[in-house]
């Protein structure tokens, strides 16, 4: 028997209209879809009625799949001939594992492709109004993780000094750190900040505010993950009010 061909698709930031029309057209096609967390279900009402919809994430009811558990059921059902689909949050190859799973399904010997999706460091900042390289304000960004992972924690006072906004993935609990440590490396208390939480959901919310009191307004906040912080000058175009209007248009 062939082995079906595995797809890394991008699922975007949650609002279904985000998916690209490749994403919908593989999502049809799929025997079997593996499907992390942070995936709205509004973008699995495109997976064909008879598929197999495998929740892997952790609020999956699966309490945190093992990594190596979700890579062998990929190389499993693609040997079994199936057309698989792993679907990931925002895009598969921005702080996703893709990269990961691509080289776990290359050494099984499996055909594989992937498919971006609107990451959710470029869909928040846009749907909270903030352009985020208007050229007024800088000349590009940085993506970076505020997870801290042992050995390899990311040196905010040099990432201060370049003057760039920057856009933190999963920075939430370690917010009063990173808030610190860009102070002590020499970013303005009164550098403007914005917290987009569930960027283009129907719950998104969005905390303007500024570097020295980002922690403390976070907490006042009730803002919780999946969030996206933008720390700089560009954030102080960011429109909370916009945050009301998806609300809008998503019930309305
Ligand atoms: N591959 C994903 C990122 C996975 S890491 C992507 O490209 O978007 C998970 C982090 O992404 C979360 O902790 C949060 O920082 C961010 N995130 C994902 N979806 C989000 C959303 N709808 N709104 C705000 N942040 C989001």
């Amino acid at each position: 028997m062939n082995a079906g061909k595995v797809h890394l698709v991008g699922a975007g930031p949650g609002d279904p209209e985000l998916l690209t029309l490749k994403a919908v057209r593989v999502l049809g096609q799929a025997d079997v879809v593996l499907v992390d967390d942070l995936v709205s279900d509004a973008v699995l009402a495109h997976v064909r009625p008879g598929a197999r919809i495998v929740h892997v994430g952790k609020r999956g009811g699966c309490k945190s799949t093992p990594q190596e558990f979700i890579e062998r059921l990929m190389i499993a059902e693609a040997r079994q001939g199936h057309a698989v689909v792993r679907l990931k949050g925002g895009d598969p190859f921005v702080f996703g594992r893709g990269g990961e799973e691509c080289e776990a399904l290359h050494a099984g010997g499996i055909e594989h492709e992937v498919v971006n999706g609107i990451t959710a460091g470029i869909a928040a900042p846009a749907a909270a109004g903030i352009p985020l390289t208007h050229r007024a304000f800088c000349r590009g960004a940085i993506f970076v993780t505020g997870h801290e992972r042992a050995g390899a924690p990311a040196d905010w006072e040099a990432l201060a000094r370049t003057g760039l906004p920057l856009v933190i993935y999963m920075g939430i609990a370690t917010c009063a750190e990173i808030q610190r440590a860009l102070v002590a490396g020499g970013l303005a208390g009164s550098t403007p900040a914005a917290v987009i939480s569930n960027a283009t959901r129907p719950d998104q919310r969005t905390l303007a505010t500024r570097l020295d009191r980002l922690a403390d307004d976070l907490a006042a906040s009730g803002l919780g993950s999946p969030a996206i912080l933008v720390i700089g000058e560009v954030a102080r175009l960011a429109r909370p009010e916009l945050s009301q209007d998806v609300q809008q248009r998503l019930h309305g």
